[in-house]
């Protein structure tokens, strides 16, 4: 069973591999955001060589942007993003940290103007020593990216 999820072929759209098992479920939310009529087949806890287990994502129909790779790489980072055509590898993204990123995340501190104010919220990203630090814009507090996105 879980043999035939990971081999079966998609023809046109994006398979999200090397997910960190447990993961999944919390791309799969910001997927649904995304688009919320596309057809995902999702695997979970299938096994991988690198990570043990593994989670995948596959959407039909939809070729992501590199930004939509690159917000996702917060809940995955460890995870490829395959764009299919015609059965095909056609690109892969390699993740990297986007600069900014508008509402997707809200901001953890419950004090900020963001949150009684009809605006979407907007970071800042940048590496720090051991995560990457996450800058509201509107009460410019940082916080690790493991704090912004647990809240989700
Ligand atoms: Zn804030």
């Amino acid at each position: 069973m879980n043999k035939k999820l990971q081999v079966e072929a998609i023809g046109t759209g994006t398979v999200i591999d090397h997910i960190p098992a447990g993961h999944g479920v919390k791309v799969l939310d910001r997927l649904q955001v995304l688009n919320s009529d596309a057809r995902i087949t999702v695997g979970f806890n299938l096994p991988s060589d690198e990570l043990g287990a593994k989670d995948i994502i596959k959407v039909e129909g939809r070729q992501f942007t590199e930004q939509e790779a690159n917000e996702l790489m917060l809940f995955a980072s460890s995870a490829t993003i395959n764009v299919i055509e015609d059965y095909k590898v056609v690109g892969k993204f390699k993740m990297s940290m986007p600069e900014t990123m508008t509402g997707v995340l809200a901001c953890p501190n419950s004090n900020c103007i963001s949150h009684n104010e009809p605006v979407r919220s907007q970071f800042s990203l940048k590496q720090g020593k051991k995560d990457v630090m996450m800058k509201c814009h509107y009460c410019e507090k940082s916080f690790s990216k493991n704090i912004v996105t647990e809240l989700h």
